[in-house]
């Protein structure tokens, strides 16, 4: 291996989105909201509900990249521009996915950290790209990406001189197919003992099925992930995407309840 900047041997690194939210400090973030803006309705209503359990950062994608291409892309620049608005009126960080590098100096001032989606973990022009801006990017693990290559991905957007990266464990390929990812979750003490970096886990596209993702988010709590990324939507049987995955109001309720619990057992462990 090669990981020279992103590696362990040095200091460990320390997300600051600003507002208190401070990833890898020890606290357990939970990063929420749609897998895609739809409306601005749709976007505030969520918001408002996360916002009143505690969750400061809202996650909501405007490019998606869908494995159909007639199945719904996303609203672009206008989806980016609700998720700012609605960020702003709740006081809460944004972060979304980009795909195109010529998009990136755009989506500046409209998101707080760049997602940079699982299709995308070896589009080097855009790992570059992003590596050249002084914001925080969050790097989800490729399907099909070893540890090794997932770490020189970051190692990309770091030799640029951006080390601001968050990796983000999503599942990844395998022969099972009940579940629509295996979600490693041996890859957060891994990544943790060869990585400065921290790491959360996405258990909703991890698992791909509502009911798990609250189980889920647990044992990531407890294999000490620096905090998770859930899919929220206000009606998830009508969503434009990823309504499988997504946890309606009450469910993501019970599940910060849960986390909430898990994590200040952990602390006494620690
Ligand atoms: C997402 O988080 O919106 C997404 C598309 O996930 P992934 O890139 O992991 O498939
Ligand atoms: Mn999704």
């Amino acid at each position: 291996m090669d990981i020279k900047l992103v590696s362990s041997s040095n200091k460990k690194k320390v997300i600051d989105l600003g507002n208190g939210v401070k990833i890898g400090d020890g606290e357990f973030t939970i990063i929420a909201g749609p897998c895609a803006v739809e409306n601005y309705e749709q976007l505030e209503a969520t918001a408002k509900f996360l916002n009143k359990l505690g969750v400061n950062v809202l996650r909501g994608g405007a490019f998606k990249p869908r494995t159909s291409p007639y199945s719904f892309q996303g609203l672009g620049f206008q989806g980016l521009k609700y998720l700012r608005d609605v960020g702003k009126k709740y006081n809460m960080k944004v972060i979304s996915e980009i795909m195109d590098p010529r998009d990136v100096e755009r989506a500046y001032d409209l998101v707080d950290v760049y997602q940079v989606g699982s299709r995308n973990m070896q589009n080097y022009s855009l790992l570059k790209e992003l590596g050249n801006v002084d914001k925080p990017v969050m790097l989800k693990r490729g399907m099909t990406a070893t540890v090794n290559e997932w770490l020189m991905a970051a190692e990309y957007i770091a030799l640029e001189g951006n080390d601001n990266i968050i990796l983000c464990e999503r599942g990844i390929r395998t022969f099972e197919n009940y579940t629509r990812n295996t979600l490693d979750l041996t890859v957060v003490p891994i990544v943790k003992s060869l990585s400065k970096l921290p790491i959360i886990v996405d258990p909703s596209h991890g698992t791909g099925m509502r009911e798990l993702v609250a189980t889920m988010a647990r044992a990531s709590v407890v294999v000490s992930a620096d905090g998770i990324m859930v899919e929220v939507h206000p009606s998830p049987d009508n969503a434009l995407s990823d309504g499988f995955q997504s946890l309606d109001f009450s469910m993501m309720n019970e599940l910060i309840n849960q986390v909430d619990i898990l994590k200040k057992y952990m602390n006494e462990l620690e």
